[in-house]
């Protein structure tokens, strides 16, 4: 991989892991705020809604920062593009598109597969 795409994507990763990090701290003082004292009805139910979604997107963007953070790991080794299951090139155009992909697409592709087998 070529050191300035590589750089792109360092920096990508790391973009992204602030964004997330922030919401992931707005999750938290908006919990806070709910803590200060008696609400009336509609700003309890509000409240609740912003909780929720809030917490829902922490909770499937918390598997993201993990993957970030594997890919951080990765690109200190050296080892960015491989993949962490077979070995091989992880391609350009996948990490390009997503910048923490662990897997190369047949991976990802035969992992998806067996998580459908054990969920049906
Ligand atoms: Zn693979």
């Amino acid at each position: 991989m070529r050191a300035a795409l590589k750089k792109k994507l360092h920096q990508e990763l790391l973009a992204r892991r602030k964004e997330l990090t922030a919401a992931f701290k707005r999750t938290k003082e908006t919990n806070r705020r709910s803590d200060d004292g008696p609400l009336d009805l509609a700003d309890t139910a509000t409240e609740l809604y912003t909780q929720e979604f809030n917490f829902s997107l922490t909770e499937k963007d918390r598997g993201v920062l993990k993957l970030i953070a594997g890919a951080l790991d990765r690109l200190e080794l050296n080892e960015y593009d491989e993949c962490e299951e077979c070995g091989e090139k992880i391609s350009e155009p996948r990490l390009k598109a997503i910048p923490w992909a662990p897997l190369c697409i047949e991976c990802q592709a035969e992992k998806e597969a067996v998580a459908r087998v054990e969920s049906s």
